[in-house]
């Protein structure tokens, strides 16, 4: 089956007064169609940013798409016109980001911005419009949406803002949802409701989600599949089992490992491995990350390694996978 999306040796860079930073390095990523991708890795790891080149959202300048291709529909998404972006981004591809405040529109009701994509793209009517935006905050939970579809974002709590940019981004019935990272600025409570809302939303509507998260429960809850980015690379893709328990990159490892225990606050979960992220303004020729790694062998630093399937969708990138490497004791699975 061909994938829904297709992202082909993406290179994005940021030029800076110090330089050009490679945020991101030559992705290869594929979606399938309705199906639940995360991906993971610290900040600075290029997530966001490979998340936003998808749908041209980088800052431009600085930010610069230079190399590679995102296949969507027959179409290279790096290459259509900004008015066809514009479209796609209206219709066919939706967006939720941590910050609502951010993206909603504060000076337009709610009900509006939910409307105005329906009436650009899809052809409604303003009554027709408008009654699609009261379903759409029912679908999400928001209550008396006949009166709240009439109110401004700040009147809604910051639970209720999260789940009516859910609505924006969904009411279109996009074939694709990028979140990124949707909950992390709210309350666990209602974090757990947002991420089950999405997931229903999901499987009702058959969307197909790009999920960027540092969090790896979120992962375990709503995701189907995994590529895990370190250095503006992917070092690792595979199943949320794969990912989970037999994880090959010894980074995936640290970052199981450093998954926290009920017992742990949560705050612990940002610091998961010693060391900090390699410099993108000089990125390193090999392994980006050999200088952390405590299996680094002399290689590692000067060459990049190859792909290795180890099954038809678990891949690693990691010379500890090369017929020749030392064995390695390799970490307990983290079983929760
Ligand atoms: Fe560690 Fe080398 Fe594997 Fe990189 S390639 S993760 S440095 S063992
Ligand atoms: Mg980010």
């Amino acid at each position: 089956m061909k994938p829904l999306l297709e992202i082909n040796n993406l290179h994005v860079s940021f030029n800076t007064y110090n330089g050009e930073v490679q945020a991101v390095r030559g992705v290869n990523l594929h979606l399938n169609k309705g199906e639940a991708l995360a991906i993971v890795g610290e900040s600075g790891s290029g997530k966001s940013v490979t998340a936003q080149s998808l749908v041209r959202l980088i800052p431009s300048p600085p930010g610069l798409i230079k190399q590679g291709e995102v296949l969507f529909d027959g179409r290279d998404l790096t290459q259509v016109s900004e008015k066809e972006m514009f479209k796609i981004r209206g219709s066919e591809i939706g967006m939720i980001f941590q910050d609502p405040m951010t993206s909603l529109n504060p000076t337009m009701t709610v009900g509006k911005q939910i409307m105005e994509g329906l009436m650009w793209h899809q052809g409604y009517g303003k009554a027709q419009a408008l009654q699609k935006a009261v379903d759409m905050l029912r679908l999400v939970g928001i209550p008396n949406p006949e009166k709240r579809v009439h109110q401004y974002p700040h009147q809604y709590s910051g639970g209720m803002r999260q789940r009516a940019m859910i609505a924006i981004a969904l009411a279109c019935n996009p074939k694709i949802l990028i979140a990124d990272e949707p909950t992390t600025a709210l309350d666990v409570t209602i974090q757990a409701q947002i991420l089950e809302l999405m997931k229903e939303l999901q499987e009702k509507m058959e969307t197909a989600i790009i999920l960027i998260t540092h969090d790896l429960g979120v992962v375990a809850e709503m995701a189907q599949r995994v590529a895990v980015m370190y250095g503006g690379k992917v070092v690792e893709t595979g199943t949320v089992e794969d990912i989970f328990y037999r994880p090959r990159h010894p980074y995936t490892w640290g970052l199981i490992q450093s998954m926290p225990r009920l017992d742990q606050k949560r705050e612990e979960d940002l610091i998961p491995i010693p060391g900090s992220p390699p410099d993108l303004l000089d990125p390193p020729k090999g392994c980006p990350f050999a200088d952390r790694c405590p299996h680094a062998m002399q290689i590692c630093h000067e060459e990049m390694p190859e792909w290795t399937n180890v099954s038809d969708v678990h891949r690693v990138t990691c010379w500890l996978e090369h017929p020749d490497a030392p064995p390695v004791e390799r970490e307990e699975p983290r079983v929760n």
